[in-house]
């Protein structure tokens, strides 16, 4: 496994960072010991870094793995939507509860979109980075799905680590293509910010193009590390494999192509809209009163699950 620096933060990653959403209740909605049991093998085959966030519901796998697993040698990254002092205290209290751990290596202000965002989070921000001189965070971040958050973070001048989504087709960049957002990569790269990306393979519709996808990303000298959502051991040996040497194994291929996730909405759907108004990629329409979702729009990213008090949406 390669490993690199995340920018100047000093902390050394895994090229491959588990991201962990696949794991949580929006997602497979795993039991503890079988989430921890997948984040222990890929730790065991060289994955030091788990990606989650305070929204994922997944912070008793880290819990549990780090009985397992030396602390000292695991580098944990979470997100938080918190914008106001008092939010920002208590997600940090969760994340270090939950996780049963007495720091987090990088704490990220989630979906941020642009400097003017940023500046309205400016209160979290002043928090992470008092955390941060205490020890209880070793980096502060945000992720973001756009190029202008990339710049954003670049002009604040505090930001640490960028988690920016980041693929061959462009799926999901909400403010350009994938060649502009490298260009703010590469920029932020040259100013000492660590970059992770995440979505290699825009929320699974790239998985019929899977190592070229990959091989896109991985090869950018300018990411430090990708975060790739995990449900299976035979996904992770894929991965490592794919990060290691650049193909995978054909049986391995074949089960990839079996994985293919997809966003459900369930039938006591009520339509009243709200995921529809949440989705940034107009993938949900409202059809005779239902959400219906357009697939090739969709990238998985499950916010608009958040949005629904029915329970309506899942991936499965
Ligand atoms: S439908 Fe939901 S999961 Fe899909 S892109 Fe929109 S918000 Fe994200
Ligand atoms: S938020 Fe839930 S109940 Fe409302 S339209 Fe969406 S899926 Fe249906």
């Amino acid at each position: 496994m390669i490993y690199n620096f995340l920018g100047s933060t000093g902390i050394k990653v895994s090229k491959l960072c588990y991201g962990s959403l696949t794991l949580g209740p929006m997602q497979a909605d795993l039991s503890v010991s079988e989430g921890s049991e997948l984040i222990c093998s890929a730790y065991d085959l060289g994955v030091n870094f788990i990606d989650t966030a305070q929204s994922y519901g997944t912070y008793r796998y880290i819990r549990e793995s780090l009985k397992r697993i030396d602390r000292s040698k695991f580098v944990i990254f979470t997100k938080t939507y918190a914008y106001t002092r008092a939010q920002a205290e208590e997600a940090l209290k969760e994340a270090l509860a939950e996780t049963g751990t007495d720091y987090i290596d990088g704490f990220m202000l989630h979906e941020q979109e642009s400097e003017h965002t940023l500046r309205g989070h400016f209160e979290a921000s002043e928090y992470f980075l008092e955390m941060k001189e205490k020890g209880y965070i070793r980096a502060f971040g945000i992720s973001t799905h756009n190029v202008a958050g990339v710049k954003g973070a670049v002009k604040s001048g505090y930001v640490d680590v960028i988690h920016p989504l980041f693929n061959k087709a462009s799926l999901g960049i909400g403010d350009g293509d994938s060649n502009l957002m490298y260009e703010a990569i590469i920029d932020a790269k040259s100013r000492g910010i660590g970059v992770y990306s995440m979505k290699p393979l825009g929320g699974g519709n790239l998985i019929d193009s899977y190592e070229e996808a990959m091989k896109y990303v991985i090869e950018k000298e300018y990411i430090d590390s990708v975060a790739v959502g995990m449900q299976s051991k035979e996904e992770i040996f894929a991965n490592v494999q794919m990060f290691e040497r650049g193909y995978i194994d054909s049986s391995l291929k074949q089960k990839l192509k079996s994985v293919n996730r997809k966003l459900i909405i369930s039938d006591w759907c009520i339509g009243c809209g709200k995921c529809a108004q949440r989705c940034q990629y107009k993938a949900i329409s409202l059809i005779e009163g239902k959400a219906v979702v357009d697939h090739e729009k969709c990238i998985l990213c499950t916010y608009c699950a958040k949005e629904c008090a029915d329970f309506c949406i899942k991936v499965i």
